[in-house]
């Protein structure tokens, strides 16, 4: 998911239409903002969809008045897959101190467990969201303030969770304790702004200030600025590198490095640990279309667009079910057939998970006439799956997991599959020595089933590490 907030300008919800519009490619089931205006109080909406039909009428924006307003774009991870406006973020609580709102990116471990307990205790929930969770544990704190009831709230919850939140004068954002999820911070005029990525805040015009780090919570009022709290015991960070490999824009920065340059440099590592002769090197546009550039540099062999993504498609994987997903491989890319027939072609793409786009793509490919086909994965194989935000299917179905890398090649039928090594990767992600294996310097779980935090309701439903 995508969340941004922004405090002290006039009109502050539609910065925050703008910011989720360039955050839309982390979620584009739906998107809602909430906004708070000193004479009209709170106002919200939440709709189906994308940002740019849902967000950009007058009629619709001038509803939402105030200098504070917060966003999410979803992605349905943990809840229902059905579409139901009641899991459509922001979440909206009423506290004896005033409203408040929140906007959570990430997934909570143990929010089964607490949703039965908070349950039991009286908490009536209105979605099937973990996210809920937040304001449920808010409501029974005791403490006076909500920030410091956000700080109770958030230290029973276990997982990843990048949350920007609001209250009548405040924005809020915090970081769990491992920083899995993004979050920064920018200035915009005299106003304060938190985005999941920092792409978001070029389009408003904002200044990249900091990364908010893992861990912290940041309380910004428009009069006393930006106050910094630690309210987590610390532990080393765990970012999650496939926020690298896939999930950020290319343009966005993380850390202080280029998503791009990143991306760029697992195509080199992967022309050195897996070189092939052959005439073309092509993306799988557009998620692997910085590997494929780095490729072809470093090994000289010319990057062509083999592939042409149709502009007007979302990302296929983010359909929720099986059906729409299969369908939308072809949908979305069409093979360049002038360009590939005869050729001996190396492609490009970013995963393998299902390994339903990659099949499609060497049938298409295959039957434009090319004369080999050699894929190189800018990932290590994914053979686990993510319970920190990130969609991926069961176990059963992720291909790696059951095939060993020879026979995920036999399965594709194509003449090679190489897959970036973990310590490749590392060092495309500026890690020059690769993966400490003693204490991984990023999540990987989804490749290693190394995972940082116990997945205590998946294990509680029988899932075996
Ligand atoms: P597959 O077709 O093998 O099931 O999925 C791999 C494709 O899905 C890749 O082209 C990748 O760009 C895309 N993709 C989109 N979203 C995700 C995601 O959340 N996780 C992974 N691993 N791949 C994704
Ligand atoms: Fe990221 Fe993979 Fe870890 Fe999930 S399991 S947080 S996708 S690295
Ligand atoms: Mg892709």
């Amino acid at each position: 998911c995508g969340i941004f907030g922004v405090i002290g300008v006039s009109d502050a919800s539609n910065f925050v239409a703008l910011g989720l519009h360039a955050l839309q490619h982390r979620g584009q089931e739906a998107g809602g903002i909430v906004c708070h205006h000193p004479e009209f109080g709170f106002n919200s909406i939440r709709s189906f969809g994308y940002v740019r039909d849902n967000f950009t009428s007058a009629d619709v924006m001038e509803t939402l008045p105030g200098p504070l307003a917060i966003g999410h774009v979803r992605y349905s991870t943990a809840g229902s897959k059905a579409a139901v406006i009641r899991d459509v973020q922001p979440f909206f609580g009423e506290f004896s101190m005033g409203g408040a709102a929140i906007a959570h990116n990430g997934n909570i471990t143990n929010a089964l467990a607490l949703r039965r307990e908070l349950i039991e205790r009286g908490s009536i929930f209105q979605s099937s969201s973990d996210s809920e969770c937040i304001i449920h544990l808010m409501a029974r704190s005791l403490q006076k303030g909500i920030p410091e009831r956000m700080e109770d709230a958030l230290r029973r919850v276990e997982g990843a969770f990048s949350v920007v939140a609001m209250t009548r004068t405040k924005l809020i954002g915090v970081r769990d304790p491992l920083g899995v999820r993004p979050l920064v911070l920018g200035k915009v005029g005299d106003g304060w702004v938190l985005s999941s990525e920092t792409c978001a805040l070029d389009i408003i015009g904002a200044e990249f200030v900091r990364e908010i780090e893992p861990g912290e919570m940041v309380v910004i009022s428009a009069d006393k600025g930006v106050e910094s709290r630690h309210p987590f015991r610390p532990q080393p960070s765990k970012f999650c590198i496939f926020e690298h490999v896939y999930f950020s824009r290319p343009d966005s920065i993380i850390g202080g490095q280029s998503v791009y340059e990143t991306r760029r440099r697992i195509g080199v590592e992967l022309a050195r640990e897996a070189p092939v002769e052959a005439d073309l090197v092509c993306p799988v546009p557009d998620s692997g279309t910085p590997a494929a550039i780095g490729f072809s540099q470093e090994s000289g062999i010319p990057y062509a667009m083999g592939i042409i993504r149709n502009q007007y498609m979302g990302r296929t994987f983010i359909e929720p079910t099986e059906q729409i997903r299969n369908m939308g491989v072809r949908l979305k890319l069409n093979v360049n057939r002038a360009l590939i027939k005869g050729k001996r072609v190396i492609l490009v793409d970013d995963s393998v998970v299902r390994g339903t786009t990659s099949r499609k793509i060497k049938e298409m490919i295959l039957d434009a006439g090319a004369a080999e086909v050699h894929f190189r994965i800018a990932s290590p194989p994914t053979a686990w799956p993510c319970f920190y935000g990130v969609d991926t299917p069961q176990r059963e179905k992720l291909l790696a997991a059951t095939m060993s890398e020879e026979e995920m090649r036999q399965h594709l039928n194509v003449d090679s599959l190489r897959f970036v090594s973990l310590d490749g990767l590392y060092r495309a992600a500026g890690e020059p020595d690769g993966r400490k294996n003693s204490c991984p310097q990023y999540c990987d779980a989804c490749f290693s089933g190394e995972y940082p935090v116990e997945p205590s309701d998946m294990i509680a439903k029988g899932f075996e590490l």
